[in-house]
């Protein structure tokens, strides 16, 4: 379930800093140390799953709760208005650099 080594692991466990904005039974939810954006929160699930190809039958619900989450902690953010975006980035040909699923919360830009 958990992977040693991966960055998102160690966040969710609490061995890493996060600058955590949410927590839920399946997921948290922390900025970007990088952000691309004026806010830019990650949605990372605490099951570690490498990418989106790697989803199966039973994550249908953590998917589900990334989503939600999304638009409560936009709504938290101020963001839900003006409009955000929520993207995966898939494989590195998709731009992802961590592979602990993850879902971007993109959004604030005037
Ligand atoms: P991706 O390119 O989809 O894999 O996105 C990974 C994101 O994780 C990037 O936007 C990074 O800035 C961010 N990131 C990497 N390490 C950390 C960290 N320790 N805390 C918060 N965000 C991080
Ligand atoms: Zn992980």
């Amino acid at each position: 379930m958990e992977n040693e080594g991966c960055i998102f692991c160690q966040i969710v466990r609490g061995e890493k800093p996060g600058k955590l904005v949410y927590e839920g039974k399946n997921l948290v939810a922390f900025k970007d140390i990088k952000p691309h954006a004026p806010v830019h929160i990650l949605l990372v699930p605490k099951k570690h799953i490498r990418s989106i190809n790697d989803l199966e039958e039973e994550d249908r619900a953590i998917l589900s709760d990334l989503v939600f989450a999304g638009k409560k902690v936009a709504v938290e953010q101020g963001i839900d208005k003006t409009g955000y975006k929520l993207v995966y980035n898939v494989e590195r040909g998709g731009g992802q650099y961590v592979f602990h699923l993850h879902l971007h919360l993109l959004g604030g830009w005037k």
